[in-house]
């Protein structure tokens, strides 16, 4: 049975060049970086040299990027290293890795509209001179939508200009010129296994002279932001990821754009009860949404009268691997908090579909998925009708 795989923005297979970047720091150089000798030097070269490709990629200095964890760590730090010195801000559409520290500290939470957009009249009213951190991602993960930070920085400067400015880059990176949407963010967070790297690595950008407290406390390393010996592997792995990213991004965003559009255009055309979520398009134009306001990987549907768990599970069942993008497993009990923000009623919120491509997608994987999804909507409506 052939396998679609449409959930890269949850995960995306690692490039081979990056397996092959990492194999000589599990056997041959295996040294702790921290240490003197020769070894460790060769692995501390290693990690530097990840650094300046990596802080490259994203308009940084290399003293300027801090490696941890994963994209929730490096969201983590950003928000706790930042709230000691006052109130945080953020949008109702956040990943639970800013939402969650973000409501832990009752922080402002800021709503969107129907198109998914920041609302920004009511950002500037939540903003004001005890505001510390304003934290807005990039890509939306579930919805693909972007956003402009020269707007919201815009706003900051008038209603809270002393505070720092956060964005969650980790679905912007594969598709994104990341250095230039990014350059008036203070902090900005990357994930390594949402573009060809692997998992548990991620980085947070902490510019030149911003203060942030650690949150993992140990042996200073990562220049006393973040305790713990580095993951050497995962740093090569990363940076050799963000080398080929940058590198193919242009072709990439132009294959696979084509790829989504025709993906979208197919499930639209097969089923009349859909609604593809995003910004709504100039009056005459005809289009269904303005695709070019989402990454190109990103399609996302919501399929009114249909449990999104039942349609994942035929849709598995052949071959069609994707999500339902709610933020619990139970998803018809708990529609996404990103379409609860947006307005979706909860019928529709019900029904969503989170078809997620990446640089390996192919003709196939489309193709796959439009003889097996429409199908399996039918039959679903059939059995409610
Ligand atoms: N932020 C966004 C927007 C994400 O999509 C994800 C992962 O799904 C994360 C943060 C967390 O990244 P990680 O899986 O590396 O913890």
């Amino acid at each position: 049975m052939a396998v679609a795989y449409l959930d890269h923005a949850a995960s995306t297979p690692m490039h081979p060049e990056v397996v092959d970047a990492m194999a000589g720091f599990f056997e041959g150089c295996y040294a702790n970086p921290t240490g003197a000798h020769r070894m460790a030097r060769d692995a501390r070269r290693a990690t530097d040299d990840a650094r300046d490709i990596l802080a490259e990629a994203l308009g940084a200095r290399p003293g300027e990027i801090v490696f941890c964890g994963s994209g929730t760590e490096a969201d983590n730090l950003a928000i706790f290293g930042a709230a000691a010195s006052g109130a945080v801000v953020c949008s109702a559409v956040e990943h639970p890795a800013v939402l969650r520290p973000v409501e832990q500290l009752g922080g402002r939470i800021v709503g969107v509209d129907r198109d998914g957009m920041l609302d920004l009249e009511a950002l500037a009213a939540a903003l004001d001179g005890d505001v510390r951190l304003v934290s807005v991602m990039l890509a939306n993960n579930e919805t693909g939508v972007v956003w402009s930070l020269e707007e919201v920085a815009e706003v900051m400067a008038r209603h809270a200009p002393g505070a720092l400015l956060h964005t969650d880059a980790v679905q912007a990176f594969p598709w994104l010129d990341v250095a230039n949407r990014a350059a008036p963010a203070d902090l900005v967070s990357v994930s390594a296994h949402k573009f060809g790297g692997p998992k548990g690595v991620g980085a947070l950008v902490v510019r030149d002279g911003v203060e942030l407290q650690a949150q993992i406390v140990g042996g200073g390393q990562e220049a006393e932001r973040r305790g713990g010996t580095p993951n050497v592997a995962g740093i090569v792995g990363m940076g050799r990821a963000a080398q080929v990213t940058v590198a193919r991004r242009a072709e990439v965003v132009e294959r696979v754009g084509g790829l989504r559009d025709r993906l979208a255009d197919g499930l639209r055309d097969a089923d009349g009860g859909v609604t593809e979520s995003g910004v709504q398009p100039a009056s005459g134009t005809g289009a269904p949404v303005d695709r070019s306001a989402k990454v190109a990987g990103s399609c996302h549907l919501c399929f009114e009268g249909v449990e999104s768990e039942a349609l994942l599970f035929l849709a598995e069942r052949d071959g069609v691997y994707a999500s339902a993008a709610s933020s619990c497993a139970s998803g018809a009990e708990h529609p996404s908090h990103v379409l609860a923000a947006m307005g979706y009623p909860r019928s529709l919120a019900r029904g969503s579909l989170r078809l997620s491509l990446g640089a390996a997608s192919s003709e196939a994987d489309v193709e796959t998925a439009l003889a097996v999804l429409p199908p399996a909507i039918a039959q679903l409506r059939r059995a409610v009708a």
